[in-house]
């Protein structure tokens, strides 16, 4: 019988857990542990509206605080699960406290990818609400050089913009976001740059990045270019907070490993959100998930799967990114496909792009049409067959039934 569950990170997956668990009747003990000195919130503001100041930390709280006491959730802060004991299933906390349970959810996330060089002061990272105050002075004090055209870079390269920063982004990659979207849409995303003034350099293999003296940074490039700021944001991409499973003998590969129901290598620990690596079986692979919406749905669903129901969704991940008020939305794999297809216009920023493999939809990015996006989800996971010329009429609704899908063969 499962009458004590704990929870090692309070981010949008543990959280998410802790409150379909109560939605889902059961009536046990809920402990949430999180290490940041807040409650739930939502990460994804701590690019955009906290690192600009329109919004304070109490605004983005996933729940007011008085949720978790209401619904008798008992959400310590500030405090880590440090050390399991899975034979005993016991866990101990970072204050020294002990806590046994029936099930425990790895929820921990993930951290900020970090240059392997040790960090100068002036090189920032941002992952947490703890990293905007530092980030937030050096775009005061600019100009800033951001490393990774990724989704937190561009956003917080928009952001800093805003504020009226002088902003120059080293990529490594052949184009902005190309581990997201297609060069198409690169392309859109590389021009909005440019019309805000944010020079953006591909293919930069960068050889170091130090701290010049008190006042400023460098980076160098192993063809011998060099670019100085005033300091240097670090966004190349987060890796998964394993340093818990790992210690307690969970596999993990790119993540804890997680079959479809969420369960680890080890009886009675689950994992979920950006930590977990899941195994998907219509591709057949693990994957792990680095989106809000993503982690939502594995907290609903890891917390089912708890309660012993079984979980047979396919997770089609989505997500989006808010640059300069152009709001980016995609969903599936958009990296991978032999057909795009473009309905609308990149040009005019209105327009949702198909990525098609063998006919079937794998992949979709959209400005300006997120119903589209919602009915992309639903075609990956059913795996529809449509002719090319299907796909890219526009006088039908992409979500209409009514359209003759061919059965897919995966
Ligand atoms: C700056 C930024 C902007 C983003 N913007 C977007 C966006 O616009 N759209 C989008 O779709 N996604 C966005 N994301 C991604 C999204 O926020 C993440 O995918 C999501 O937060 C993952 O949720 P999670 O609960 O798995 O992990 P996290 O949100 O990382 O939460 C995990 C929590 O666990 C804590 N923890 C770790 N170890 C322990 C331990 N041992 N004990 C206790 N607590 C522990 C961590 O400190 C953390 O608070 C953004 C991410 C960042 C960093």
């Amino acid at each position: 019988m499962t009458d004590r569950i704990v929870i090692a990170g309070a981010g949008p997956a543990g959280a998410t857990a802790a409150r379909t668990l109560r939605a889902e009747g059961y009536t046990g003990r809920i402990v949430l542990v999180g290490a940041e000195h807040h409650g739930p919130y939502r990460r994804p503001m701590v690019s955009k509206d906290l690192l600009d100041g329109t919004r304070e930390i109490d605004r983005c709280l996933l729940e007011p605080e008085k949720y978790w006491a209401e619904s008798d959730i008992e959400l310590r802060v500030a405090t880590m699960v440090a050390d399991i004991d899975t034979d005993r299933r016991r866990l101990w906390l970072s204050t020294g406290e002990s806590l046994d349970y029936d099930a425990l959810l790895l929820a921990t996330g993930a951290r900020a990818r970090r240059l392997e060089q040790h960090p100068p002061v002036r090189v920032r990272s941002l992952r947490r609400v703890a990293d905007i105050a530092p980030l937030r002075a050096a775009i005061d004090d600019g100009p800033l050089l951001i490393v990774g055209a990724g989704l937190v870079g561009l956003e917080v390269a928009a952001t800093a913009r805003g504020l009226g920063a002088d902003v120059r982004i080293l990529h490594s990659g052949a184009a902005p976001l190309d581990r997201t979207v297609p060069p198409e849409v690169s392309t859109l995303v590389a021009d909005l740059h440019a019309e805000h003034g944010v020079r953006i350099e591909n293919g930069v293999r960068l050889a170091r990045l130090e701290q010049i003296d008190r006042r400023g940074v460098v980076a160098t490039a192993t063809d011998g270019r060099t670019w100085t700021a005033s300091s240097a944001l670090v966004a190349i991409g987060a890796v998964p907070d394993t340093a818990l499973a790992r210690t307690a003998g969970i596999a993990v590969y790119d993540g804890i490993l997680v079959d479809e129901q969420y369960r680890t290598s080890t009886s009675g620990v689950y994992a979920a959100g950006d930590a977990a690596s899941r195994f998907n079986r219509p591709r057949d692979r693990h994957e792990r998930g680095e989106h809000w919406n993503s982690a939502l749905a594995d907290g609903r669903a890891v917390a089912k799967s708890i309660l012993g129901q079984q979980i047979t969704d396919i997770d089609v991940p989505w997500g989006w990114s808010t640059q300069y008020g152009v709001s980016l939305q995609f969903a599936g794999w958009t990296c991978s496909y032999d057909e795009l297809i473009v309905r609308g216009s990149i040009d005019s920023r209105d327009f949702t792009a198909l990525a098609l493999a063998g006919g079937a939809l794998v992949g979709a990015v959209s400005v300006g049409r997120p119903r589209d996006i919602r009915a992309a989800r639903e075609l990956i996971a059913t795996g529809v067959v449509r002719p090319t010329a299907a796909w890219a009429d526009e006088s039908t609704d992409l979500a209409d039934r009514a359209q003759p899908p061919v059965p897919a063969a995966r």
